[in-house]
Parts: C-alpha cells; sequence; structure tokens
C-alpha cells in the first residue's frame, strides 16, 4: 500500500448483548489512530446473524459511541461515500462477489454433509493430522457433481486457500507465517447462501478502503484467511491493497483469565452507571495495551490522541485492573470544571436515584456542598449518598451506622456538642469544629471519637463529606434538630 494512503479505520462491531469494555478499547484505539492521523473512522454494524443480533443492541451500540464521544466519520445515521454501513442492507452484494470468486475459481462448492465432515475429523484428529477441512470437494467432476446435486445436498461454498503460506506483518506482533495445514479452505456461504462473517467483513474492508485493521487477538487466526482472500479480490478488482492488521492484546480479568464479555466487571452499562466519567474510562481502557508515558497514567483524550500510535501498543496481554480504573476516574472527576462537576452529578441527584422528595431539593445548598465533594468522588453515582443529608426532612436511617457511632455516653456528648455548637459562628466551619472539640474535651474524647455521633445524628451516616463544611451548609436550626431527635431516640 502506498504510504501517502489516507488512513482508513473502521469499527465494527456485530449488534448482539451489552457493549464491553473490550470492544470499547477497540473503537478507542481505531477511533484515536483516526484521530492522530487525521484519517477517516468508519463505523460499520456488522449484523449478518438475524437469530443473533438485535435492534436493542444496535441502538446501545450507538449510543455508548456518543456517551463516550468516540465520533465516526462514516456510518449509521450519517452515511458516507460506502453507504450503507449496516450489512444487513448490503447482502446483494456480497452474494455478487461470491459469484464472482467461484467463478474465477477462488471458490468452491462443497458438498460435504456435516456428519461427513465430524467423522473424517475426528479420524484426521486420532491420526494425529491437522483436522480442519481435507479439501475434499475442491476439484470435483461434473458427474460427481450432478451425483450430488441428485441426492438433494445442497453446498455451501468454500473459499480455495493457496497452497503456499500467507505472511503478513502484524503491526503489533511483528512478522507472522502461517502454513497451508494450519489454514484450511474455509465456508464463505451457508448452504442457504447466507454469506458469513468470514466473506463479508474483508470484503467491506475492501470495499470501504480500509488501509488498517485493528481488532483484539482472538480475531488473529482469522487474518491469513482475510489477507488471501484480499489477494484474491485485488485478482477481481474489487480490492486494491491489502489491508495492514494490528491485533489488540487479550485483556485480563480475575484470577488471570481472558475478560470474558459475560463477565459484570465487562458491561460497559455497569461503568455508565455507576458514574464513571467517558474520559476517565477511555483514559484507563487506553492503558490496555498502551502507555502514554513511563510516569504519566492520567491526561486527557486530547493528549491521548496526540501521542498515540498503533506501533506503540505491547503485544502482552493487558490486566484489567478495576481500583486502578477508579483511581484515574478519580483523577477526571478533580479535573473538571467546577460547573463542569456540578452538571455531571445531575442525573445522580434525581430520579431513580434521589431517595428525598424532588421539591426539597436545595440548588444553593448543592451548589455549596459540590465543591467538597468533587475532591473526594470515586464515581459519580456516590454522590447521592453523599448529598442526601441535605435535601432529605430527616437523615437516612441505618442502624448498622447509629449503633457503631453511639457508643460509651453519647447522651452526655451530645447534650454538650448541641449547647457549644448553638454558642458557635455559623459561619465559619472552623468555629463549628471548635465546638465539637470542645464538647469531646469535656468528655475525654479526640475529635474524631467525638464527631463520630455527631455526624451519625446529622447524617445518618458513619462516613461522608467533611462534617463541618456539611453542617455549615445544613445550617444551625436544622443541625440543632437533628441532634434533638438523636437525643430523643437515645432516651434522653
Ligand atoms: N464483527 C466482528 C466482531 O465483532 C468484527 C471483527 C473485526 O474487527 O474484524 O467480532
Ligand atoms: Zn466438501
Amino acid at each position: 500500500m502506498a504510504n501517502a494512503t489516507p488512513v482508513r479505520v473502521r469499527f465494527c462491531p456485530s449488534p448482539t448483548g451489552n457493549p464491553h469494555v473490550g470492544l470499547v478499547r477497540t473503537a478507542l484505539f481505531n477511533w484515536a489512530y483516526a484521530r492522530h492521523t487525521q484519517g477517516t473512522m468508519v463505523f460499520r454494524i456488522e449484523d449478518t446473524d438475524a437469530a443473533r443480533d438485535s435492534e436493542e443492541s444496535y441502538n446501545q451500540l450507538l449510543d455508548s459511541m456518543r456517551w463516550l464521544g468516540l465520533d465516526w466519520d462514516e456510518g449509521p445515521e450519517i452515511g458516507g461515500p460506502h453507504a450503507p454501513y449496516r450489512q444487513s442492507q448490503r447482502m446483494d452484494l456480497y452474494k455478487e462477489i461470491a459469484q464472482k470468486l467461484l467463478d474465477a475459481g477462488h471458490a468452491y462448492k462443497c458438498y460435504c454433509s456435516t456428519e461427513e465432515l465430524d467423522a473424517r475429523r475426528e479420524a484426521a484428529r486420532a491420526a494425529g493430522k491437522p483436522s480442519g477441512y481435507d479439501g475434499k470437494c475442491r476439484a470435483l467432476t461434473a458427474d460427481e457433481i450432478t451425483g450430488y446435486e441428485a441426492e438433494g445436498r445442497e453446498p455451501i461454498v468454500r473459499f480455495r486457500m493457496p497452497d503456499e503460506p500467507i505472511t503478513f506483518t502484524d503491526l503489533v506482533r511483528g512478522e507472522l507465517t502461517f502454513t497451508p495445514e494450519n489454514v484450511p479452505d474455509y465456508g464463505i456461504l451457508r448452504a442457504n447462501g447466507a454469506p458469513l462473517y468470514t466473506l463479508v467483513n474483508p470484503v467491506d474492508d475492501a470495499l470501504m478502503e480500509i488501509t488498517h485493521v485493528l481488532r483484539g487477538e482472538d480475531l488473529l487466526s482469522s487474518t491469513p484467511r482475510q489477507v488471501a482472500l484480499y489477494k484474491a479480490l485485488i485478482e477481481l478488482g474489487v480490492a486494491k491493497y491489502v489491508p495492514h492488521f494490528g491485533h489488540l492484546p487479550y485483556v485480563m480479568g480475575e484470577g488471570n483469565k481472558k475478560l470474558s464479555k459475560r463477565d459484570p466487571q465487562a458491561s460497559l452499562n455497569l461503568y455508565r452507571e455507576r458514574g464513571f466519567l467517558p474520559e476517565g474510562l477511555l483514559n484507563y481502557l487506553s492503558l490496555l495495551g498502551w502507555s502514554f508515558s513511563a510516569d504519566q497514567d492520567v491526561f486527557s483524550i486530547d493528549e491521548m490522541v496526540a501521542a498515540f500510535d498503533i506501533a506503540d501498543v505491547n503485544a502482552n496481554p493487558a490486566r484489567f485492573d478495576l481500583k486502578k480504573a477508579e483511581a484515574i476516574n478519580a483523577d477526571h472527576i478533580r479535573r473538571l470544571a467546577p460547573e463542569a462537576f456540578a452538571e455531571a452529578c445531575r442525573p445522580w441527584l434525581q430520579a431513580p436515584h434521589a431517595n428525598w422528595d424532588p421539591a426539597d431539593f436545595d440548588e444553593t445548598a448543592w451548589q455549596a456542598i459540590a465543591p467538597h465533594a468533587q475532591t473526594r468522588l470515586t464515581v459519580l453515582s456516590d454522590i447521592t449518598a453523599n448529598v442526601d443529608f441535605l435535601f432529605r426532612k430527616e437523615p437516612v436511617e441505618d442502624e448498622a451506622s447509629w449503633t457503631k457511632a453511639m457508643k460509651g455516653d453519647p447522651v452526655a456528648l451530645l447534650t454538650t456538642a448541641r449547647e457549644k455548637l448553638t454558642g458557635a459562628d455559623w459561619s465559619s466551619p472552623d468555629s463549628l469544629k471548635e465546638a465539637v472539640l470542645a464538647a469531646g474535651e469535656a468528655h475525654g474524647l479526640k475529635l474524631g471519637k467525638a464527631q463520630a455521633p455527631v455526624r451519625v445524628a446529622v447524617t445518618g451516616r458513619t462516613v461522608g463529606l467533611p462534617l463541618f463544611e456539611s453542617l455549615e451548609i445544613l445550617g444551625k436550626e436544622r443541625t440543632l434538630a437533628r441532634i434533638d431527635a438523636a437525643l430523643a431516640k437515645l432516651g434522653a
């Protein structure tokens, strides 16, 4: 391929199930490479399997890409010069090309039944030979074909692999060679004429003039087949060149096993629901097989785009580390402008998350407390529990927290704290702190022990945002009323 060819990459998921982080990593690397090279990002939907594909999953894919901010230059909803971008709408094209491959002898009809194939595979295995398709139908005579047809057999169409090894240079792994015994002839059309992934994926990559195929390592074994198919398509004038291939490393989950799509940790929706920021999640996912620099793990998406090169992707398996993902997300939360943070939290201040009467939400209190939350949250969804004491008529009731905090003589402590707080300067958290400190001293308690019953009386929880700022924002009257209610509950 000429080096001057502008980069065209593609993200081409099948709409089955929920999007998972492995898929997002693939989308991200393609997108970053397109943006880095000022190339074109093609988004194609590989929905040729009517039994498994769903419209719901298609909508989720688009919605996820939009949420992540991974935009595309050609694809669903925006179209482009190679439209349509849903394979279900391109079926005639594939049949036409399969026919061309048949006519040119690059493909042939295979009449073997599943049972026959299974039996031969078993026999080859038992004899310690390669167990892929054995080429039985490669050169059927006209009589054999007539015989099979008369039996009512319905053939599949198989691609004829060349008899020489296939070599290509993987952008991540370097030069790779596959010998013919390991890459047998493979099906491209089902007996009912339906085209398979093995055909439609490279055909569309060719028609859409994709220059770089960046995808997961699990697809590496299909690459020699695709390279051979490409060469046939070049001969037929359908393809212009064999694209570059780069296979992104496996992502390992718990117990050093490959992270599976079904793993709950793998679900993109989980990260969305927990309140990851798109940038935080993308930052973390970019580190699965790539690094920004030896001493910097947190960066913006623009910084990533500026630095990203497929040549720097590491072939070794990457380990998915939820704690690190959260830590990076926390850093991105800190990086937001205060107004952006306050807005990003909005969904978690509303139904179905809010556990208060919506009429009691107080914008002024929210704006006052938000900066204290911004420096402490790991994920945005934690905001609800951290601020609900401001908007609820009464704090949440949590027996475990209550028992934990109301130790020793809580009545004595709370009574003194109430007294001291009554006389404090409510325009300063320092003055409120002094009050609780003094109450603690009166009962031989350090600040930590003294503030625990106050915190639970006022917020219902043992942990939360800085207590004295919280009290100041809640206000004197409500704070004292809650301490009174706690004292009453304690039987004082
Ligand atoms: N639709 C295929 C998949 O989701 C695409 C594979 C590829 O990138 O070639 O696995
Ligand atoms: Zn056959």
